[in-house]
């Protein structure tokens, strides 16, 4: 199983948040991947506006 964030799954995650990062690297996001019974499921957290999205590797 690996960890990585696909393309796909970086345009949800662009989909989802337009902030500006505060970061001046430019990183805004905090992955945390957790492994399922059903799959891999990526948490994506925004560290400007602390949303959380859930996105899974089975798109
Ligand atoms: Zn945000």
């Amino acid at each position: 199983m690996k960890f990585e964030i696909s393309d796909e799954m970086l345009r949800k995650i662009e989909e989802w948040d337009s902030c500006i990062p505060i970061d001046v690297t430019g990183a805004k996001y905090a992955y945390t991947f957790i492994p399922t019974g059903i799959g891999l499921v990526v948490n994506v957290r925004c560290d400007v506006c602390n949303r959380v999205l859930g996105l899974s590797d089975d798109f």
